[in-house]
């Protein structure tokens, strides 16, 4: 029996960029209705690796980055969050970065 291997395509590659503000507009660019979030704590050094796995380089001080990608096949998404800092409070910036990435799994993006 023949074993099919799926192909994920990355549909979206996004870092949090350090001077996004309020003002910037989310548009959407993939239709989700469903995906499957992986959320990757790592170091910064652990960050960069990741990214360069993918052919991304990231900015003098990253925040994270996720990556977004559909199965060719079966059309499922599948979304990798790449974060540094772990969320501690409400209205911190690690939380604000979490809710950011994860808004680029639901195939949102920016400018
Ligand atoms: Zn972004």
């Amino acid at each position: 029996m023949r074993r099919t291997i799926p192909i994920w395509w990355p549909l979206l590659i996004a870092s949090l960029p350090f001077g996004a503000g309020a003002a910037d507009i989310w548009k959407p660019v993939a239709d989700v209705r469903e995906v499957t979030v992986r959320v990757h704590w790592v170091s910064v050094g652990e960050l960069r690796a990741a990214a360069r796995r993918i052919g991304k380089r990231t900015d003098a001080k990253p925040l994270g980055f996720s990556v977004l990608r559909r199965n060719t096949s079966t059309g499922r998404f599948e979304c990798d969050v790449y974060l540094v800092d772990r969320p501690t409070r409400l209205r911190d910036s690690a939380t604000a970065s979490l809710g950011h990435e994860v808004a680029h799994c639901l195939g949102f993006s920016h400018e």
